[in-house]
């Protein structure tokens, strides 16, 4: 059972040091109690009070990994209901099916899309994770199929309700930790007996949460501590409704037996890839940490990875791109240099544009706090007299004898302070859109 606060400050060690990041011993264990704090953050409790704090001081949803070395992905270590208190830390894991009873072209068709469907976004790979293997009727092909998806670079769900068809596979792929899918009441000593032999996470299922709760209660005292939480109906509704109660449950009652990361399979509550996918997106937002799909089809993943995206960026921290002097298509002196925020969404759409129109340039970004360039002008923050002091110590003087600074069209208004913080400089007013850069940069410096 959960400690309470006051509980956990009676084992604190009271020296009000503040290493930990609170000024005080009482207020560490108020934040270990509520799931905000980490023990090891204290370097002075003993390790008697260790022990006895663990597990009160557990997250409340513990992080899962499955698969190994590059290719493993991470499930659950979510702190918060809403993902504006604070942020959203494991983007759901999304896979795709693929059943051992498919044929050869079909199982490498989806190989092949899990390989492709990569795509870069503000500096990040976007992309499926995981390959679930459901076992058809012969162990030995379950286990190629499983090599297979192995080999393709994916962490992996084995799914079978055979515990030697797990086995079968396990043998060829169990070095890299797939999840196995999945313990029940019918086998819970089987594949608990599997997944401990292999050191690998495993699914606990049961048609009710209460079920499940009590399930992976005997797992946890079986010494299991990577668990995922599979409530069993199929129906989205009753789903979305088992996902919040487990969440709430786990962060709020910091109820253990529910302290870890579901699994969903949207890819068994709808009929068709459209309703799939809005299924899957239901599941991205609200709370499931693995979904799988029936198949990958560029045109449905790439929303949902970008709805992830968003759900999961830290909505504290915009995203951005280091300050400094970018180079685009081989700039010399004669370049112009153009001028834009450090929020990375700007950056990386006004550098894509400057390099695809193929005309040599600068491109300076000014440290605007993640701010795009409308809004960190409204904020005081992409300004003349901020801009002018950067031209000046950037070292774009040495590098740019043109001297002609281009900014944003949106930002049109600081032209006249950045013609009297740069005289020795031609300000020029770019478009609005990032989209009409190329064909200004070709209108105005194409030689
Ligand atoms: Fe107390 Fe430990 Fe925090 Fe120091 S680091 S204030 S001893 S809890």
């Amino acid at each position: 059972m959960a400690l309470s606060g006051i509980q956990i400050f009676k084992m604190m060690p009271k020296k009000n040091c503040g290493e930990c990041g609170v000024p005080t011993c009482l207020a560490f264990a108020m934040n270990l109690a509520a799931g905000k704090a980490e023990l090891e953050q204290c370097p002075y409790v003993s390790d008697d009070a260790k022990e006895k704090l663990a597990s009160a001081s557990a997250p409340p949803i513990r992080t899962v990994q499955i698969g190994a070395a590059d290719s493993a992905v991470k499930a659950g270590g979510e702190t918060v209901l809403y993902r504006h208190e604070k942020t959203f830390n494991n983007p759901t894991a999304l896979g795709c099916l693929i059943q051992a009873s498919e044929n050869d072209k079909a199982i490498d068709g989806k190989l092949k899309a899990f390989k492709e469907l990569k795509y870069e976004r503000v500096g990040l790979t976007l992309r499926p994770e995981l390959i679930a293997v459901k076992d058809g009727a012969d162990p030995q092909r379950f286990a190629k199929v499983a090599k297979k998806a192995s080999d393709a670079g994916a962490s992996l769900v084995l799914m079978s309700d055979s515990v030697e068809a797990l086995k079968a596979a396990l043998g060829q792929v169990g070095k890299n930790r797939p999840l196995l899918y999945a313990a029940t009441e019918a086998n819970l000593d089987a594949i608990s007996a599997l997944a401990k032999e292999f050191d690998c996470p495993v699914v606990v299922k049961a048609d009710k949460v209460g079920d499940l709760a009590r399930l992976s209660a005997k797992l946890v005292d079986k010494g299991h501590k990577d668990i995922v939480l599979d409530s069993g109906t199929r129906k989205l509704g009753e789903a979305l409704r088992d996902q919040v109660m487990i969440r709430r449950l786990a962060l709020e009652k910091l109820y253990r037996p529910l302290g870890f990361p579901t699994i969903v399979f949207p890819c068994e509550m709808a009929d068709n890839p459209v309703d799939e996918a809005i299924v899957a997106g239901t599941f991205v937002s609200k709370y499931g940490g693995i979904a799988i799909l029936s198949d990958l089809r560029g045109e449905l993943l790439f929303p949902l990875l970008l709805q992830r995206l968003n759900i999961f960026t830290d909505p504290q921290r915009p995203m951005t791109t280091e300050q400094g002097i970018y180079p685009i298509n081989n700039p010399t002196e004669d370049s112009p240099v153009l001028i834009t925020s450090n929020f990375s969404l700007t950056y990386f759409i006004v550098s894509g544009e400057v390099e695809s129109s193929r005309i040599p340039s600068w491109l300076l970004v000014l440290n605007t706090d993640g701010l795009s360039v409308l809004t960190a002008w409204a904020a005081g923050k992409f300004v003349g007299d901020l801009i002018g002091p950067f031209v000046k110590k950037c070292g774009i003087q040495e590098k740019s004898k043109l001297k002609k600074l281009i900014i944003p069209g949106a930002a049109a208004i600081i032209s006249g302070d950045l013609e009297e913080e740069l005289p020795d400089w031609g300000i020029l007013i770019g478009p609005r859109e990032g989209a009409h850069i190329p064909a200004y940069l070709r209108q105005n410096f194409l030689k």
